[in-house]
Parts: structure tokens; sequence; C-alpha cells
């Protein structure tokens, strides 16, 4: 599947890690920011997180707030964009992201997955856990950004580390195997509404799915021992981890996900 991805001309060049090209981007050139305009940007679980909390606000509120909601080509699964706004004089109708400004990006630490591999692209031909073997890079080449005239050497894993993506593209990779693997379901088989409900709460609304897994009658259905509450509950990214883990079991039926032997499935029916 396409990870998030600023859409552009794709460069038919299919790189790997060790591949090398010559990018530089700094407020000196002359496109500095355009990059950041009539762009389309898949946000990811991570990228929410990071956002949200950077900006003080719930997950509800940040979605509400600077995103739109997609369903994702082929894999028929609930995925928000960053929304973008209309830029101020502009006649020709141009989109902005909501977090440019003049002198750069207002939340650049805790940038998008998608922004920190421009302009680089990054693609999953299929699932297979934990292997590199299926994914591969591309260039986004917007012939606008003159970055590429620039002269400082890159190979693709150097870039990703300096831009802090291979640790975005770990706390994502179960998300972004989900995806993969719902993308190769015959179209015939087909989750139902809460199913998807379920994949957008834990992917997007990090607030609202730890009060489902806390206040609902989640912890009287599953077994969920005492050191994992405690981690979910104090962190984050371990709820993420741990949604992720449960979305496997719902959407796939796999992993070890255990329902209470009194309970079924139904109960994930429950309003969230
Ligand atoms: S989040 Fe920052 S880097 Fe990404 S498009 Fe917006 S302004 Fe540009
Ligand atoms: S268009 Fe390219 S070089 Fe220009 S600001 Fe964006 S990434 Fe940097």
């Amino acid at each position: 599947m396409d990870k998030p991805e600023i859409m552009a001309k794709i460069d038919p060049v299919r790189l790997g890690p060790d591949s090398k090209f010559q990018f530089k981007c700094h407020k000196g050139v002359k496109c500095f920011n355009q990059c950041c305009r009539d762009i389309n940007i898949i946000l990811t679980p991570f990228d929410i997180i990071k956002l949200k909390k950077r900006l003080g606000l719930s997950s509800e509120e940040f979605l509400a707030l600077y995103t739109e909601p997609q369903i994702l080509e082929k894999t028929d699964l609930p995925v928000v964009m960053l929304k973008l706004l209309d830029e101020e004089g502009s006649e020709s109708g141009r989109k902005a992201c909501p977090f440019v400004r003049e002198d750069g990006c207002l939340v650049y630490v805790d940038r998008p997955t998608t922004c920190r591999y421009y302009p680089l692209g990054v693609a999953s031909l299929s699932h297979k856990e934990g292997s590199d073997e299926d994914e591969f890079y591309f260039f986004v080449h917007e012939p606008h950004c003159l970055g590429f005239e620039e002269d400082q050497n890159w190979t693709v894993a150097q870039w990703r580390r300096d831009q802090g993506v291979d640790v975005h593209d770990q706390i994502n990779a179960e998300w972004t195997d989900l995806l993969v693997r719902k993308r190769s379901f015959p179209p015939n088989l087909q989750l139902t509404e809460q199913t998807k409900k379920m994949f957008f709460l834990v992917s997007y609304n990090i607030d609202k799915f730890r009060e489902f897994v806390i206040e609902s009658s989640f912890l009287k259905r599953y077994s969920v021992d005492n050191d994992t509450l405690d981690k979910i509950k104090a962190d984050e990214i371990e709820l993420l981890k741990f949604g992720l883990k449960w979305l496997k079991w719902l959407l796939f039926k796999e992993g070890d996900f255990a329902l209470k032997a009194s309970a079924d499935s139904a109960g994930d029916d429950e309003k969230v």
C-alpha cells in the first residue's frame, strides 16, 4: 500500500535504503514553503498523537479542527487527511497547510510522517511482518522543489534517520500492516461499519479509545493483565500499540487477544 504521500508526479525510479541522492532544504531556497501548499497528506496515528500534544488539544479537538475524513482507496478503511485552508490573498484558489508560516513550519519538531519523508515517498507492496524486502522508496518530484539543485548528499537510510522518519515508521508499523493486509482482502469480504468505527477510534481518537478501554465493559470482556493496564493508562504509545493489537484480532482474528470465557465479541458494538 502506498503510505501517506504528497500527491505529485512520482518518479518511477525505485529506491532502496542505500540509494543516493542530492538534496537540501533551507530557508534560503527560492521555493521555501511551496511544498506546504496544495498538498494531500494522510495522517498516521503517531502523527495525531504528536500534533495534538504539541497543540495542547484532545484527539477529538484536533480531528475536528485540522482533519477531514476519507476512505482509503482499495482498503475501504477510514483515514484522515490534514485539512488545508484557503490561502490568504490567493486569487488562484490555492490552499495551504494550517501550520505553514512565513518562516517555516509551526510544528516542525512534530511534523507529520509525510513531511519528514519529503522529497521521498515510501510504498509497501505486500504484508510481510518484520521484513523490509517489499518496501521501497521513490522521489516525489514536484517541479517547484529546488532542493535537488543543492549540494548535500544522502542515502535514503541517512535521510530517514536525519528526519526521524524511522521512529515514526516503527511506531506506525502495525497500523501500516493492517492497511496493507486489508488491501489484499477479496473485495467481497467486507468489514462491518462497527469494525471500521473501531479502526478509526484506535487509529485517530486515542483519548476516546482510552475512555473506551477503561470506562466501558471492555475490561469485562477481554483479559488484560495489570501490567498492561498500568502501561496503557500511563503511556499513549503503549495504548496505541495495545489498540493495534486489538484491531489485528478484530479484523483478522490473529494474535493473543483473549475474550473472557463469559464474553463474546458482540460487545464490540458498544457505543463509543
Ligand atoms: S506540517 Fe509543516 S512541513 Fe508539513 S505541510 Fe504543514 S507546514 Fe509544511
Ligand atoms: S519545495 Fe523542496 S526545497 Fe523548497 S521548501 Fe519545499 S522541500 Fe524545501
